[in-house]
């Protein structure tokens, strides 16, 4: 069985000497795991956590690890090394599709909104909110939709300073007036998110990832 697709090396962990385990989040296969072969020896096209390119999957059968073949067409993350905030937000980006996703479903529209992230983030002027915006959309297809556009209680669509933590839904001034020790007050921010990551992690029975856990805001 042969699988191939643009994608994204979001981790790579040696095994014995040679080899790695390497995660790829595919376009149109989405998280895909395999070995790559001699990638702690190779002299050229060395894999790193950060390149886009093309990867091939190979196994005799569809249930093993496989082994890919990856061309890497540029790496993303070379221009993050030197910023050690962007780089934090690369990883917990990566951590939590590694955690989080199961593998080799199709999350074609994450994918593009994690590649235009990248691009952000590579952006050496600094990349603004491009990571919160990127967890908003994740949470989204984990089935987490925070929705900003209207209050949840009363449908007024101004005043909206306050989020419900139990829908996710904001919160007008008026309706949240009772519940002030109860609603997370808006905009939105890393340390709200959190809150919803862990929500996730917990029904999934895995832990919040370090690399989100140690996130700066
Ligand atoms: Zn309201």
């Amino acid at each position: 069985m042969k699988l191939e697709s643009a994608g994204i090396l979001i981790d790579l962990r040696p095994i014995g000497e040679r080899d790695a385990v390497a995660r790829v989040f595919t376009r149109d296969f989405g998280v895909m795991c395999g070995v790559m072969r001699a990638a702690q020896i190779a002299k050229k096209n060395i894999p790193l956590v950060g390149q886009v390119g093309i990867a091939t999957w190979n196994a005799r059968l569809d249930t093993q690890l496989g082994t890919f073949h990856w061309e890497a067409e540029k790496n993303l993350a070379a221009v993050l090394m030197i910023d050690g905030k962007k780089l934090a937000q690369m990883n917990s980006a990566f951590a939590l599709i590694s955690a989080l996703l199961p593998e080799r479903e199709g999350y074609s529209s994450l994918y593009d909104e994690t590649l235009e992230f990248l691009h952000e983030l590579s952006v050496p002027s600094g990349a603004g909110d491009a990571y919160l915006r990127w967890e908003i959309n994740f949470l989204r297809e984990l089935g987490y939709a925070l929705d900003l556009s209207r209050c949840a209680s009363c449908g007024e669509s101004e005043n909206l300073n306050y989020l419900s933590p139990r829908t996710g839904r904001a919160v007008c001034d008026n309706c949240a007036a009772p519940y002030l020790d109860k609603v997370y007050k808006l905009p939105l921010n890393p340390d709200i998110t959190m809150r919803f990551i862990s929500h996730v992690c917990e029904s999934q029975g895995v832990d919040v990832p370090i690399a989100r856990r140690i996130l700066i805001k």
